[in-house]
C-alpha cells in the first residue's frame, strides 16, 4: 500500500505547497534583521483586519495571552464572574483563575457543543461581567442570542475564536459577520495545528472600540504606549515577526484550507449517515463550520477501544478533551466538586475526532472510514 501516512494535521504536506513562498518571506525578515514589531507584523495585523472585518486587530504571542490580555483590558476585577462553558480547551477557562476572577462553568449544547444560552441566563448573578463563548471545533456559538443577553445584563462578550477563523456568522436579518469580530473582543490562536496556524507560537485579539484597542497594545507591550513610560500593568506579548511572515503567506489560503476541511467533513459526514451509533458533527444553520476538528459522538460503542483500533492501523484519533474543566484539579479552589454539568459529561464520554487537515486524500478518507465502520460495526 502506498498511501500517504496519515496524521491528525498533516502540516508538512501543507507546507509543501506553499515552501517556495514561505522560505523567502522568512529569509526576507532575517535579511532585514527585523525580528521584533518589524513590518511583516503590521503587515499581518492590516491583512487579517481586512479579511475579518474587524476594525483593530492586535497580534500577540499566543491564544492564551489574548484571552489573559482580553480580561485584563475589561478590567475585570478578582472574584468577577466570568461565564464559559467547561467543554473547551484549558486556556479559555485557565486564565479566568490566573487573573483571580470567578469561572462559572455552563454546559453546551450537545447538538452545537458550544455553550447554551439557556444555561447562560441562569447562571448570571449581580457580580457577573463577562461571557466566553467558544467556537469549538469550527462551529460557532450562537451569537445573536449570546449578544442580546450580555446586552439586557450589560456583561461583555469575549468571543474564543481560536477554533474558527475564518468563519462566516449570519444573523437572523441574513447579515453575516466573521466570527471573533462579533463580541466585546475576540481573540485566536495561531498554534501550529490551527486552521490558520504558524511555524511557533501565535496569537491575536480583535475588536471595533477604539479605546479597548489601544488598551490592549499596551497591555500586550508593558503597559506602555510611549516607550519606557508604563501606564498600565501589562505582559510582554508578541507575535515575533518571523511568524507574521509566514502567516501573511498562509492567510491567503485561508478560505482554500477551509474549502478542504470542509470538503473533507462531507466525505466522512457521507460515509457515516445514518449509522445507528454514529451522530456526526451538527451544522448550525447560522454557522458556516470550519471543520478545525471533525468530531463525532458514539453511542454504544467502546470509544477508547476505537481510539486504540485505529491507531493499530495507523491513523491517529484523539479525544478533545478527555477531562472538562469542571473536573479539572486546576480549579478545585473555584468551587470545585460542586459542578453539576451532566451533558458535558456526557458529551466527554462519547466524543472522539478523527484525523482533520487541509491534505487529507480520498484514499485516506476512504481507509480511515472504513476502520471505524470495522471496528464499531464488528
Ligand atoms: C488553542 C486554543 C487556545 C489557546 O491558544 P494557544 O495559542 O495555544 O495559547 C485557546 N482556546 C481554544 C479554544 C483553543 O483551541
Amino acid at each position: 500500500m502506498n498511501m500517504r501516512p496519515i496524521q491528525m494535521v498533516d502540516l508538512k504536506q501543507q507546507y509543501v505547497k506553499i515552501k517556495k513562498e514561505v522560505d523567502s518571506a522568512i529569509q526576507e525578515v532575517i535579511d532585514n534583521a527585523a525580528f521584533i514589531q518589524g513590518k511583516a507584523v503590521s503587515d499581518f495585523a492590516t491583512a487579517l483586519s481586512a479579511y475579518t472585518g474587524s476594525k483593530h486587530v492586535i497580534p500577540c504571542a499566543n491564544g492564551t495571552d489574548a484571552l489573559q490580555i482580553a480580561m485584563m483590558a475589561l478590567d475585570l476585577q478578582p472574584g468577577d464572574e466570568v461565564i464559559t462553558p467547561s467543554f473547551t480547551y484549558v486556556a479559555t477557562t485557565e486564565v479566568v483563575a490566573l487573573l483571580r476572577l470567578k469561572p462559572v462553568f455552563v454546559e453546551v449544547d450537545p447538538k452545537t457543543f458550544c455553550i447554551d444560552p439557556a444555561a447562560i441566563e441562569k447562571a448570571i448573578t449581580p457580580r457577573t461581567r463577562a461571557i466566553v463563548p467558544v467556537h469549538l471545533y469550527g462551529q460557532a456559538a450562537p451569537m445573536e442570542e449570546i449578544m442580546d443577553i450580555a446586552a439586557r445584563h450589560k456583561l461583555y462578550v469575549i468571543e474564543d475564536n481560536a477554533q474558527a477563523i475564518g468563519s462566516d456568522y449570519t444573523f437572523s436579518d441574513g447579515r453575516t459577520q466573521k466570527t471573533g469580530s462579533i463580541g466585546t473582543i475576540g481573540t485566536t490562536s495561531f498554534f501550529p495545528s490551527k486552521n490558520l496556524g504558524c511555524y511557533g507560537d501565535g496569537g491575536a485579539i480583535f475588536t471595533d472600540d477604539d479605546t479597548l484597542a489601544s488598551r490592549l497594545k499596551m497591555i500586550a507591550n508593558h503597559g506602555q504606549s510611549r516607550r519606557y513610560y508604563h501606564d498600565l500593568v501589562g505582559c510582554n506579548s508578541r507575535l515575533d515577526s518571523i511568524q507574521a511572515a509566514v502567516l501573511n503567506v498562509k492567510l491567503k489560503s485561508l478560505d482554500a484550507y477551509i474549502a478542504a476541511r470542509r470538503s473533507a467533513a462531507d466525505f466522512y459526514d457521507a460515509a457515516f449517515s445514518a449509522h445507528p451509533k454514529i451522530t456526526t458533527p451538527y451544522r448550525a444553520s447560522y454557522s458556516h463550520h470550519v471543520f478545525h476538528q471533525y468530531t463525532l459522538v458514539l453511542e454504544g460503542v467502546d470509544r477508547n477501544g476505537l481510539n486504540e483500533y485505529l491507531a493499530g492501523k495507523n491513523i491517529p484519533s484523539m479525544i478533545y478533551y478527555p477531562v472538562p474543566a469542571h473536573r479539572q484539579k486546576m480549579f478545585a479552589a473555584f468551587g470545585g466538586g460542586d459542578w453539576s454539568l451532566p451533558v458535558t459529561d456526557w458529551l466527554t464520554e462519547r466524543v472522539i475526532s478523527l484525523p482533520m487537515h487541509t491534505e487529507l486524500d480520498k484514499e485516506q478518507l476512504q481507509y480511515i472510514t472504513a476502520s471505524v465502520k470495522e471496528y464499531i460495526d464488528k
